[in-house]
């Protein structure tokens, strides 16, 4: 199967409803009552139909294991704990996302978490103390972000990253599905609110990571992640008085 045939309609960039076919399948049976009624049925039914029949054995999350990613994380070890979940370890992070990814893939009971990295030869030839950052985020995200990922994804038709819309000005249009690069990029979560996505970490008993607790709303590398103030946009301790909001693993479809 390859991208131009899959069963998974190509939304617009604003076509959450897209999918109904989708929801009617993907979601009659799923176990749990969705705790903010009609949108996890949406991004769950959506995740489930990607994984299980558009695209068995040629998918992967993509998580920063930050502030949000525990919903995602649990649907998709609920659906398939054996899914590839690739986490960019940029040797940049909070101790704090380490110890939380750790302790979130134990209690998720995941099986195929991969530490994505850098190439040992390209970071020692254009980062060899770890600065990279302070001089070109540009160049430091696709040393350590973008450049493995593109590589990491080879093998796969389609990707699910985490994204929503509320997150920032730059993602107020995005779509539930993309294609870019000739792949299929996931975003089930798109339309949820930052109100749905507490509930449904409530409801269902889901750790929090710890600096999320401390005015991180979004939690990147340690070097580059800020604390936001309230009524900031959750994504603006990014790369904060840089002019840079993504860190380019996301281009445009
Ligand atoms: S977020 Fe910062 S430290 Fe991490 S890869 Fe990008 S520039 Fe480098």
């Amino acid at each position: 199967m390859n991208a131009s045939t899959c069963t998974l309609p190509i939304a617009a960039r604003t076509a959450p409803a897209a999918t109904p076919d989708l929801l009617a399948r993907g979601g009659a049976d799923h176990a749990r009552q969705p705790a903010a009624a009609g949108r996890e049925l949406e991004g769950y039914a959506l995740l489930r139909h990607a994984m299980l029949t558009a695209f068995p054995g040629r998918i992967a999350v993509v998580s920063s294991f930050g502030a949000e990613s525990a919903v995602l994380l649990a649907w998709a070890a609920e659906i398939d704990p054996m899914v590839p979940v690739l986490f960019m370890d940029t040797g940049q992070h909070f101790a704090e996302t380490l110890e939380y990814r750790r302790a979130l893939v134990a209690a998720l009971g995941l099986r195929n978490v991969q530490d994505i990295r850098p190439e040992a030869a390209a970071l020692a030839s254009s980062d060899p103390v770890g600065l990279l950052h302070g001089i070109d985020p540009d160049g430091c995200c696709a040393l350590r972000k973008t450049d493995p990922l593109d590589s990491a994804l080879a093998p796969y038709k389609a990707w699910v990253t985490g994204r929503k819309r509320y997150q920032a000005a730059g993602r107020r249009d995005l779509p539930l599905l993309e294609l870019v690069d000739g792949r299929v990029k996931l975003n089930p979560l798109a339309d949820w609110s930052a109100s749905d996505l507490a509930a449904e970490i409530l409801a269902r008993g889901l750790p929090r990571h710890p600096l999320s607790l401390r005015g991180y709303p979004s939690i990147g590398c340690a070097p580059c992640t800020q604390q936001v103030a309230p009524g900031e946009d959750p994504r603006s301790g990014r790369w904060r008085g840089l002019g840079k909001t993504e860190c380019g693993i996301h281009r445009p479809a």
